[in-house]
């Protein structure tokens, strides 16, 4: 397939680059476009086939269900059978923002997006070209992160062109994603609300606006039997290499000497690397400023691959603020962790 490229400015929007890019949409083409938290494959929500596609392009298993994108609270209503209160209260507190709730589905939306549950996850994307695309479309747009299944989500455009280029009609350049990180992902069909997916939103944040249930699995962790959500039981962000996550730092010499032969990354906030003299090291941000850990992750998980060495022994943090969500994907990605 031929795919072009678009460069929009994301401060100051072509229209008309926009405009050709809703056609696409809505004659059911994909159209990847960049959102403040990752950049999405988009198809109209409303075209089965459309949808279909982004199965195919993303090599996506088919009850991993997608995100509908709306740029209006009206048109959650289009998709949403109901709006309970609690979840009323974190939409008007965090949307447009990055922020997905799981609400019941009205039956227009088609099983193939919802992976045959009665229930639908909605979002409403605060980046101008994300907002300004869907409205031209018309339509709500059905988004997962524009990534193959399993590797890390892309961030910059580049990533999207290494996975995506030749598979899609159009992709928008649209630079850097904001937060790096998926949006934080609230079940409002349960009472209380679950929380299914922690992202830029961090647990404090949420239960300063309301009380919402966070499960053991919303850290990460594979023991789980039954996954919450039904895409949480893939491996997810990976990259090819084996990621070895150590918790417990004071591990970190022991765990880098038992694969010493394997020739290690050291993957670690900018502070650290004073300790890890004569390893190969790459650095995921700064402790002062943890939201660049967070927009940094994806783009170090997918370098780590174009890197020599064997194996990538990553730093663990702490299970606070934003940092709860970057465990939450480092945990996804490894294959093994050392508590
Ligand atoms: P992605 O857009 O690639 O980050 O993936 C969207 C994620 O949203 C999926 O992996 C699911 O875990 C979650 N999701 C989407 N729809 C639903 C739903 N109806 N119920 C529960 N989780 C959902
Ligand atoms: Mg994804």
């Amino acid at each position: 397939m031929k795919t072009t490229i678009l460069k929009i400015d994301p401060e100051n929007p072509d229209i008309t680059l926009i405009r050709k890019a809703a056609k696409v949409i809505k004659n059911g083409g994909l159209v990847v476009f960049p959102t403040e938290t990752v950049y999405g494959l988009g198809a109209n929500a409303f075209d089965t086939e459309a949808c279909k596609k982004i199965f195919k392009a993303k090599r996506r298993p088919a009850d991993n269900p997608l995100i509908v994108h709306v740029a209006s609270f009206e048109q959650i209503y289009d998709v949403a059978e109901y709006i309970p209160k609690t979840a009323e209260k974190f939409m008007k507190k965090l949307m447009p923002g990055p922020f997905t709730m799981i609400l019941k589905k009205k039956s227009i939306v088609s099983d193939v997006v919802t992976a045959g549950m009665n229930s639908v996850a909605i979002r409403f994307p605060e980046h101008p070209i994300a907002k300004l695309l869907i409205r031209e479309a018309g339509v709500p747009i059905a988004a997962p992160s524009a990534n193959i299944s399993g590797r890390p989500s892309p961030t910059k455009a580049e990533h999207v062109i290494e996975d995506m280029y030749g598979k899609v009609d159009i992709i928008i350049d649209g630079g850097d994603t904001l937060y790096g990180l998926e949006s934080t992902i609230i079940n409002f069909t349960t009472d209380p609300p679950t929380l299914l997916r922690p992202g830029p939103l961090y647990p404090e944040q949420l239960q300063e606006i309301d009380y919402v249930y966070i499960p053991e699995i919303a850290k990460g962790l594979k023991s789980q039997e039954r996954p919450l959500s039904p895409g949480m039981k893939y491996r997810h962000y990976a990259p090819s290499k084996k990621l070895v996550l150590v918790e417990d730092l004071s591990k970190m010499k022991e765990v880098l000497e038992k694969y010493k032969d394997l020739d290690p990354i050291v993957l670690c906030p900018k502070e650290r690397i004073e300790l890890y003299k004569g390893y190969k090291i790459i650095v995921v941000g700064s402790l002062e400023n943890k939201f660049s850990i967070a927009k940094n992750l994806f783009d170090v998980l997918r370098a780590v691959d174009k890197m020599e060495g064997g194996i990538v022994v990553a730093e663990g943090f702490d299970d606070k603020g934003i940092l709860f969500s970057v465990m939450n994907r480092l945990r996804k990605a490894a294959s093994e962790v050392i508590r």
